[in-house]
Order: structure tokens, then sequence, then C-alpha cells
């Protein structure tokens, strides 16, 4: 298809900036007009008000995101050649980073707008890969997606993991399930730095595990040796397993709140033969951490990785001051010389708003917090310079003086 075949959508005066800087995501307040008639999933070409071209991309008229970008050159058509080198250039990093040999590893292979394929995640987990669409557009051309994917990677199924909140941003009717291949065993496993761990790749979270976490969960091994490590938001034990094996932690204790993560994590910690220093614990966290700190009982390591607090910019506010009560907690049971590890996976927590979290928490329980190591996601969960949105991850590691 020519240019000039292609509906156009018009930007409103003075708002071309962002996407002539290459952000990928034009939302509806952005937008001037359409010409063409472009059904939902279709290519277009993005304008100025003066008619100038600015770039190339997939109209969703359902979403709050009318157009995702993909290609900034006029005759870069968005068609299967351009997904052929995207996936290309994705894999080429991870392979980079991580070798060749996958057997028994989890990695982030395509993250979404970081990869230059904004709505498309990929998760590869020994052999079997997760895919999750974010977006309408890209759904559409699944077929292309996969076979792409499946020509390079050859994996032994393809699992579909969705989200109901973007299934109703983008208007998608898709279900979870396998897409191609064989039904991935439950548990399968991975492994991170000689650690393994069990994932569920069909009812974990996320895509079964927090992948993102892996090099910090390292980075805080270091400062376990000898150790009473509390992993509180514990999940699958992703930290205090890590703690106990690579940091040779005296004693872990893990706690959440969902059963099932529980159960995980104790399997996990069983499979790396370190369940005799390793208890996990039913608990409320935001009620279990002050209640602690009461009673005078004291850690070394404390890990806070809450879930997602703040999943709309009204409720930072909020969410600023549950990390607030949380932290305050984490440094009463650490005491002088104990090392906090604070996490927050919020995006509209940024790295400033959660210093200064940090700074009243530390004010607030009497102490002082020295930042030892300011942290973000793993290298397989890179960050755009033109969509910081896909940075989220914040872990700082502090001393308590
Ligand atoms: N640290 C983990 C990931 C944590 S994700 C890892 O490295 O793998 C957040 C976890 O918090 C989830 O397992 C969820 O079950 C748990 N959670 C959510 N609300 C909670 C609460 N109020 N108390 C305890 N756990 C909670």
């Amino acid at each position: 298809m020519t240019d000039a075949s292609l509906p156009r959508v018009i930007l409103k005066p003075r708002h071309a900036l962002p996407f002539f800087n290459r952000h990928p995501w034009v939302f509806s307040g952005a937008v001037k007009g359409v010409e063409g008639d472009p059904a939902p999933g279709a290519e277009v070409v993005l304008v100025t008000d003066a008619g100038e071209f600015v770039a190339r991309g997939l109209y969703n008229p359902n979403s709050n995101i009318v157009v995702r970008l993909y290609a900034w050159k006029e005759r870069q058509p968005l068609d299967r050649s351009l997904w052929s080198q995207r996936i290309d250039a994705a894999l080429a990093l991870r392979r980079s980073v991580f070798g060749t040999d996958w057997n028994e590893r989890g990695l982030r292979l395509i993250y979404s707008e970081s990869d230059g394929l904004s709505g498309l995640v990929v998760d590869w987990y020994s052999g079997w890969l997760v895919v999750q669409f974010t977006s309408l557009a890209l759904w559409q051309r699944r077929d292309d997606l996969l076979a792409l994917l499946t020509k390079r990677l050859q994996p032994e199924g393809v699992w579909l993991r969705t989200e109901k909140s973007i299934r109703e941003a983008e208007g998608l009717e898709v279900a979870d399930g396998l897409l191609t291949g064989r039904e991935p065993p439950r548990p399968l496993f991975i492994a991170e730095q000689g650690v393994r761990y069990g994932v569920d790749l069909v009812e974990g979270h996320k895509t079964g595990f927090y992948l993102d976490q892996r090099d910090n969960r390292s980075a805080v091994a270091r400062y376990a040796a000898d150790a009473r490590v509390l992993d509180a938001f514990c999940y699958s034990g992703g930290f205090g397993v890590c703690a106990a094996v690579c940091g040779r932690a005296k004693s872990v204790l893990g706690l959440d709140s969902s059963e099932a993560a529980l159960a995980l994590a104790r399997a996990n910690a069983e499979l790396n033969g370190v369940a005799d220093r390793c208890r996990f614990e039913r608990a409320d966290v935001f009620a279990e951490l002050p209640r602690r700190a009461k009673t005078g009982e004291r850690f070394d390591v404390v890990i806070l990785d809450p879930p997602k607090m703040a999943r709309s910019r009204a409720g930072l506010q909020r969410a600023l001051k549950a990390y607030l009560r949380l932290n305050q907690a984490a440094i009463e049971l650490l005491g002088q010389g104990g090392i906090l590890v604070s996490c927050s996976c919020s995006g509209h927590v940024d790295r400033d708003a959660f210093e200064e979290v940090l700074s009243l928490a530390a004010t607030e329980a009497g102490r002082s917090l020295q930042i030892l190591e300011a942290r973000g996601q793993a290298t397989d969960h890179p960050v755009s310079i033109h969509c910081l949105e896909t940075g989220y991850l914040k872990c700082y590691i502090c001393r308590v003086v």
C-alpha cells in the first residue's frame, strides 16, 4: 500500500513534539481528526496539523492510545519484514547478555515499546513462550508474529496470558490458553544464578515469575551472609531462596497473603536444599510488619517488594502513604546497620517521590538511611529512552544508620 492511500491521523496544533521525539503512544486528546475511515487495527500515517509526516502507526479508536507508533520513516511499511527485524534485534540483545543456552532459563525476549513492538510482551521459560498482547492491532497480526517467533525459537508450546484491565482498555476478546504446541508442565523449572525455581505459567503471577527482579535478587544476596532475612511479599520465594542459597543467609522468613504463592515458595526452598533455613508464612504484610516491629523482633535484612500500589495517577497519594507505613515498619524491624531493600513497581511513583518516601520513613522511625544501590529492572527489560514509562521498577538497597 502506498503512503498516499493510507488513512491519516492528524494531530492538534503544537502536539507533535513527543511523536517527533519517538514517543509511541498517541492519546485521543492529541488527535484533531482522522481521514480515510481506518478500521480498528489498520495501519495509519500520523501527520501534523500542517500535514507534515511524523510516523507510521496502528489505529485503535476503542483504546485511550488511539495510535501506537512503530516507524518514523515515511517509506517503512508496518509489515511482516519490519516485525521480523524487530524480533531479531530483540533476540540479539538477549543472546548478547544471556548467551544462547536457554534450556533452564526465564527471560523476557520482547518487551513492548522497549523493543519497538508496542503492545507485545514475550517471555521464554525453559522452552515455552508466554505471550501477552496489549494491543488489538498486534493481536490481529498474531499469526505473523507467532510464525516469526516459532521459526526462530522452536518452542515446545506458546501460552497466551491476558490481563483483564488491558483486555478492556483495548477491546480485546481473548482468553488465556494454549496457542500452539504442548501445554507447559506445572511447574516447569528455571534457574537464575544457580538457584532453581518452579514456575507456574498458567496460574502464576505476571507471566509466571518476576523476571524483572533477577539482578536485584543476586545484588541482595551479597548482603545476606549469616543474616536473618525477612522477605516481605515473597511470592514464590525469589529473593528469600536466593539469599539462602547464594547469600548463605542464616534464616529466611517469607511473608505473603497468597497460599498458592507460599506453596511455590516452600517447594522452591526444598528444591534448593535450604528448607531448613526458610519459613514461609501467610500474613497481610501491611498489618504484620508494624505488629512485629512493636514486639521488638529484629532482622538484619528486610526486603519489601509489594504489588503495584498506584494503578493510576489518582491513586498516587494513597500509594505513597502505604509505602511510607511499610518502609517505616521495615526500618524499625532492622535497627542500626540493617539492610533495607525497598522496591516499587508502580510506574506512577518516580524515583524522586520514592526517595522522599524513604527519607520520611527513616525520619519517622528515628533513623537515617544510606543508599548503597539505586537499582532498576533486569537487562531483559530495557528502558526505552523515548518511552520512559517502560522503566517502572525501583529497587533501593539502603543501610540503616
Ligand atoms: N518478591 C517477589 C514478587 C512479589 S509480587 C519475587 O521476587 O518473586 C507481590 C506479592 O505480594 C504477591 O505474591 C502477592 O500475593 C503479595 N501480596 C499482595 N498483597 C499482600 C498483602 N497485603 N500482604 C502480603 N502479601 C501480599
